[in-house]
């Protein structure tokens, strides 16, 4: 262990086991525009080791998060499935919960308020804590009361002292995505009532190791979590896991209920049994199960650039769909550009008319490929394959086919 090696952001460990070494690339929530291709485009290492102390999976920090951040394209709302997602999970908890007029639900990262709205509609008071101020000022328009800040054991303590405490926290997709693991959790007991329950969303390593989905590494998610590690996290924190469940969001996430260590309400439910057997059974709890995913991802960029230059060099043409961060990842890891893939589409107005980071390819509406007709539609968000071969089935019309690229290569007929 050398002096500039990195340590784990969970116990301070030195990090010397490489999980899969990505190389250098540009960050990938960062769209550029016309004016922003005359200028270099900053690289940043992604390279995902594994902690030998605590088995966290991580990638180094080594962007400022204000430059993640700030001028944040991604809205929420944006996708269909999951406002129904948010829809059902506001549903099911204040059911399971008993919440009411008298409760408070806090959401961490807020976003727009796509979930907090639902307890509103219910007529459950909601606090959203967001750090984008444009992005909180759309949640506060629909009716989401939003405190603008990241949140941490200091914004925890002040909203405290403002009195506010909290019978439900949702901290969906966003445990993954703070660089400081200790500081964030550290929040959470801290606005907590005693009885209250804490949720966390996260995409499951399991998941990830098993269908090699690297394309969900970016430098913005520094954490690749297990139950196994998010247990000892919230443990040193002083909370417990009572249930788990599993979700098909994110190609296979699961949601985590946690309480404090001494709630006398919470029992476990079977979930917990359930899934810490299926991490033992991949033995998740031994370092020399992470070894071994690299080649595998290395596969995945062989198979998919042989597909790419077979078919340009047949005069095929194809396209991408879905400007999303794990898109980026991929096509940068493969090194693909413009002259293998001319265009890609997207339903986010904030990306149309920008360029993707790295291969800097342009992004258009999704009406973009009627008018393109391309021979093939590589489909970057794995995990939204059903919904957008649905709503692009016309390309069958062309005899268009899709295509995804992870966990190997398939083309796919358009649905009848
Ligand atoms: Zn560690």
């Amino acid at each position: 262990m050398s002096a500039d090696t990195p340590l784990c952001h969970f116990c301070g460990a030195g990090l010397t086991d490489t999980f899969v070494d990505l190389g250098r690339m540009a960050l990938a929530n960062s769209y550029r525009s016309e004016a922003d291709l005359a200028k270099p485009e900053p690289e940043y290492p992604l390279h995902a080791r594994v902690c030998r102390s605590c088995l966290l999976v991580q990638v180094e920090s080594v962007v400022p998060a204000e430059e993640i951040f700030s001028d944040y394209a991604y809205f929420s709302s944006y996708s269909e499935s999951w406002v129904a997602h948010a829809r059902a999970y506001a549903q099911t908890t204040a059911r399971r919960f008993n919440l009411g007029p008298e409760s408070l639900v806090a959401e961490v990262a807020s976003n727009d308020g796509y979930l907090l709205k639902h307890f509103v509609d219910a007529g459950i008071p909601v606090l959203g804590i967001e750090p984008a101020a444009n992005v909180a000022k759309v949640a506060e328009e629909s009716g989401v009361r939003t405190e603008v800040a990241f949140f941490n054991r200091d914004t925890a303590r002040r909203l405290k002292e403002q009195e506010y405490a909290a019978d439900l926290m949702a901290a969906n997709n966003v445990l993954a995505h703070v660089p400081d693991l200790n500081v964030f959790v550290g929040g959470f007991p801290i606005l907590l009532k005693p009885e209250g329950v804490v949720t966390f969303e996260f995409p499951h390593l399991l998941n990830l190791i098993n269908e090699v989905q690297f394309d969900t590494i970016y430098h913005e998610h520094y954490s690749y979590l297990s139950l196994l590690v998010v247990e000892k996290i919230l443990a040193a924190h002083g909370m417990r896991v009572f249930d788990v469940e599993e979700l098909p969001t994110h190609g296979g996430s699961l949601r985590v209920y946690a309480c404090h260590n001494d709630s006398e309400t919470h029992r476990d439910g079977p979930g917990l049994a359930a899934v810490r057997a299926k991490e033992s059974a991949a033995a998740l709890d031994r370092l020399d199960s992470y070894a071994g995913f690299e080649p595998r991802v290395i596969a995945v960029r062989e198979a998919l650039l042989e597909f790419l230059r077979t078919s340009k060099a047949a005069g095929k043409t194809v396209a991408a769909y879905g400007a999303a961060a794990k898109g980026n990842t991929l096509l940068n890891y493969c090194g693909v550009k413009a002259d293998l893939i001319p265009l890609v589409v997207d339903r986010s107005l904030a990306k149309q008319g920008r360029y993707l980071p790295g291969s800097r390819i342009p992004i258009f509406g999704p009406e973009k490929i009627a008018e393109a007709k391309p021979d093939y539609v590589l489909i970057l968000p794995w995990n939204l394959r059903d919904e957008i071969m649905a709503e692009m089935a016309h390309v069958a019309s062309w005899g268009g086919k899709f295509v995804t690229a992870i966990p190997d290569l398939r083309i796919l007929d358009a649905p009848a």
